[in-house]
């Protein structure tokens, strides 16, 4: 909000500022507004579809390095929404849906198993691997199998022959929860028997989830979760544009899927437009995001077909080379505005998706008109992503790929770009690898705080009122020349050290 009374008379409106030229986050900066509040208070729910609202203006990016059911269940406990990649079957796919869905803070749905044949040596390699050794043996050795014994460190620690089976060492007389048994009551149990573990079984005593005493004494509130009104965890998924994903479609909502997401680099197709409007005709409670789109003509067809909510980018990724391949695409902050600008008219809020490098990018997002951002790179590297943390030159790295690498392509992730053959490739994504994040549990808060404070200094205390200013033009923003993005951020110093989560605070800036 700006003080009253007084008349802007310094920097240029979003209009001005994005008027003929293509702009990207780097390229303005947001002139600081007036602050008379905490950025504690500052409220950043937003509309992420036109039916669904969530608390933290994040969306994981539907790539097979960010986003299968723990990325997408944590991320919804943490106030944003997942949206599960189709790099894979459709029953895969389901299953990571269903996995959100069933999801309950606490309950571990995927324990590690063993069967009685295996030895104890097999413990102590999962001890190494996974860090934990609390492990519920079942008959042949899966989740959903009969419970029959449970081996933990007091089991096992001082037994000198590694080779013996599980069978030997193992406790049967199990405390167990019945399937259906609330986190407070599994709580009530776990305190009770003074056991580490608390395996959940179903009517035929097999096994469906595992809780851990551990987890009982750091359980969290998230206050800020993403949920439907069956207070289920919200969650999203992806489909490409080819006729064949209907089935897909079909089996998603089929398995309580809240939003789906049309899959293509370039959204302005006549296949888009039918995938569109298949679904929406067919499943109109389910929200549908589709995309991308850069330009107005763009955003107009798809909003016509019936979006709920616009994809906006074409070429920003961190992974992406299609600007320099294709020739085609649009800097990414000009695309946000003007795609925001017309979709709003329609009460169709704007993913900003692609180059988003931290807290300032997401800023400057939400400060041009994108009701949320969607995020690769920024969440790749975090515990809750697809893939195992390896060493690469002394640093702790994953996997991180475009859908349109070579390497995901091989696997099936050729389904958004048009191609139609696959023998000969022509990439349009890199494989590489980012830096460890740590957990989202931790990452999230901070980007967000971060986020409130950025509001703080641009004066607004909730998107709402940001949005007024913005179209109104009280907002006053300015371009930055090349001078002036090298003197704001880190200059001059012989070393420093990288504030906290690594570079992200000073690139994304
Ligand atoms: P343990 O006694 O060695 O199993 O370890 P703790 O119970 O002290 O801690 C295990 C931690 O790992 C808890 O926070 C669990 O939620 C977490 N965890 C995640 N997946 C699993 C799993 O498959 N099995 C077990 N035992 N713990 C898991
Ligand atoms: P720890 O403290 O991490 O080693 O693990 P626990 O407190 O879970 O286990 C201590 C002992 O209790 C071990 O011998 C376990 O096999 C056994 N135990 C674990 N869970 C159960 C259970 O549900 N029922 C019974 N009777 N014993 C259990
Ligand atoms: P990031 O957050 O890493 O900067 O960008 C992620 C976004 O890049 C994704 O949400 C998607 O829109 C886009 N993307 C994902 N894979 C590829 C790819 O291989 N090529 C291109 N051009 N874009 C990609």
């Amino acid at each position: 909000m700006m003080q009253e009374n007084m008349t802007p008379i310094d920097g240029l409106s979003a209009e001005t500022l994005f008027r003929g030229k293509g702009l990207t986050y780097d390229d303005f900066i947001v002139l600081p507004g007036y602050i008379d509040f905490q950025a504690s208070e500052v409220d950043l729910e937003t509309q992420v579809t036109r039916n669904i609202r969530i608390k933290r203006p994040l969306v994981s990016s539907p790539m097979d390095t960010v986003t299968e059911w723990k990325m997408a269940s944590t991320l919804a406990l943490l106030g944003g929404i997942g949206i599960v990649h189709y790099n894979n079957s459709v029953d895969s796919q389901v299953e990571h849906v269903r996995k959100v869905k069933r999801f309950e803070n606490g309950f571990i749905l995927d324990p590690v198993v063993l069967g009685p044949n295996h030895t104890v040596l097999d413990v102590d390699n999962i001890k190494l691997e996974h860090g934990f050794s609390g492990i519920p043996i079942t008959e042949d050795g899966t989740l959903g199998s009969k419970l029959v014994g449970i081996v933990t460190n007091r089991d096992i620690d001082f037994e000198k022959d590694r080779t013996r089976t599980l069978a030997e060492v193992m406790t049967t007389d199990l405390v167990t929860a019945d399937e259906g048994v609330t986190l407070r009551g599994a709580n009530k149990i776990l305190k009770q028997s003074k056991k580490g573990k608390l395996p959940v079984v179903d009517g035929e005593f097999r096994l469906v989830a595992l809780l851990s005493r551990r987890d009982l004494l750091k359980n969290k509130d998230f206050p800020y979760s993403s949920k439907s009104e069956g207070k289920q965890l919200l969650v999203g998924a992806a489909v490409s544009t080819r006729t064949e994903d209907r089935e897909r479609v079909e089996a998603l909502v089929g398995a309580g899927v809240d939003i789906i997401l049309v899959d293509s680099a370039q959204g302005y197709s006549v296949f888009q437009i039918d995938m569109l409007k298949f679904i929406k005709q067919n499943f109109p409670s389910v929200d549908v995001i589709a995309g991308n789109v850069v330009t107005v003509d763009q955003a107009r067809a798809l909003i016509d077909a019936g979006a709920d909510s616009l994809r906006v980018g074409m070429g920003p990724g961190s992974i992406c080379i299609t600007q320099t391949m294709m020739a085609v695409g649009r800097p990414q902050a000009s695309a946000v505005y003007h795609c925001a600008k017309y979709a709003r008219e329609f009460g169709v809020p704007v993913i900003a998706d692609g180059g988003i490098q931290g807290i300032g990018h997401i800023a400057k997002a939400l400060s041009i008109g994108a009701g949320a951002v969607m995020a690769g790179y920024l969440l790749a590297g975090t515990s809750e992503s697809p893939g195992d943390y390896f060493y690469e030159n002394g640093m702790r790295v994953k996997r991180y790929r475009g859908m349109a690498s070579v390497e995901a392509m091989d696997a099936g992730g050729g389904k958004r770009y048009l191609s139609e053959d696959n023998k000969v490739i022509v990439p349009q994504g890199v494989s590489g690898t980012v830096l460890d994040r740590g957990s989202l549990i931790d990452y999230v808060p901070y980007l967000m705080k971060g986020l409130q404070q950025s509001f703080q200094d641009m004066g607004f205390c909730d998107t709402a009122s940001l949005g007024e200013a913005l179209y109104s033009g009280k907002m006053r923003f300015e371009h930055r020349t090349a001078a002036a993005q090298a003197e704001g951020t880190v200059h001059s110093l012989h070393s420093y050290s990288p504030p906290k989560f690594g570079r992200i605070q000073i690139d994304g800036f």
